[in-house]
């Protein structure tokens, strides 16, 4: 192992630290929160790495850069979409994703639940929100989600497994609080009305910067980049 990159490692301890601690805190058990180790743009040492420290589970905003990495990274690991997937895409990583986190309008669910079936294989995937109505973000409006989740329930090759969204790039509290209070609020709805097809399991929200806050407010999966390979 290269001694030089022995700051990932102690990153991730100290994620690992904060995570536990935020779900001590919110009372719930720090093992049913997942940690995503977001790779964009980071090279495969650095990720292997990331691998060794026990994270598999590894997120890419762009479906070139996972093709890529997909073959080159030998090693047993999932591959989760984070970022914007156009629908003419969607054919390229079909095999390869774990969970699509970004779902975010019925002609792309059409083309996942096509290619999936296609592949004789059903896809995770979740629906993306963009709760704070922010103009330079992907995901339908808090308002929508439940009409949406409904009528993703009529395909057979995908499961709707919970909710995503990224908040807005702020420090502050209140308003992160709020944008991941009302996700889990509108996860916890639609959980209630037992749908048929729909396993609402997963709120995946919380990046670098925010991921405590996130996980106090509900969050069981949180997306890292920054935090654990550094500034990109
Ligand atoms: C880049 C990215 C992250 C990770 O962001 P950091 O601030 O580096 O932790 C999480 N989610 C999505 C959708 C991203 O694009």
């Amino acid at each position: 192992m290269t001694e030089e990159l022995a700051y990932i490692g102690a990153n991730i301890a100290n994620i690992r630290e904060r995570v536990k601690s935020a779900a001590l805190r919110s009372g719930r058990d720090p093992q049913d929160i997942s940690i995503v180790a977001v790779t964009k743009t980071v090279g495969l040492e650095k990720i292997n790495r990331a691998i060794d420290e026990g994270l598999n589970v590894l997120g890419e905003n762009r479906v070139q850069e996972i093709c890529e990495k997909y073959d080159n990274i030998n090693r047993e690991c999932k591959w989760d979409l984070i970022g914007h997937l156009q629908t003419n895409k969607v054919k390229y990583i079909i095999d390869k994703v774990n969970l699509i986190h970004s779902v975010d309008r019925m002609e792309l669910a059409e083309e996942i639940d096509k290619k999936a079936h296609k592949s004789g294989r059903v896809v995770d995937i979740l629906v993306q929100v963009n709760v704070a109505m922010e103009e330079s973000k992907f995901g339908l409006c808090a308002h929508e989600v439940k009409d949406f989740v409904r009528a993703l329930s009529k395909f057979n090759s995908i499961r709707v497994k919970g909710l995503m969204t990224i908040a807005p790039y702020t420090q502050n509290e209140d308003v992160l609080r709020s944008v991941f209070r009302e996700l889990n609020k509108i996860f916890i709805d639609i959980r209630e009305e037992n749908i048929d097809n729909i396993d609402m399991e997963l709120l995946s929200m919380g990046m670098s910067n925010d991921f405590e806050i996130a996980i106090e407010e509900g969050a069981n999966i949180v997306r890292i980049g920054t935090a654990i390979f550094g500034k990109r």
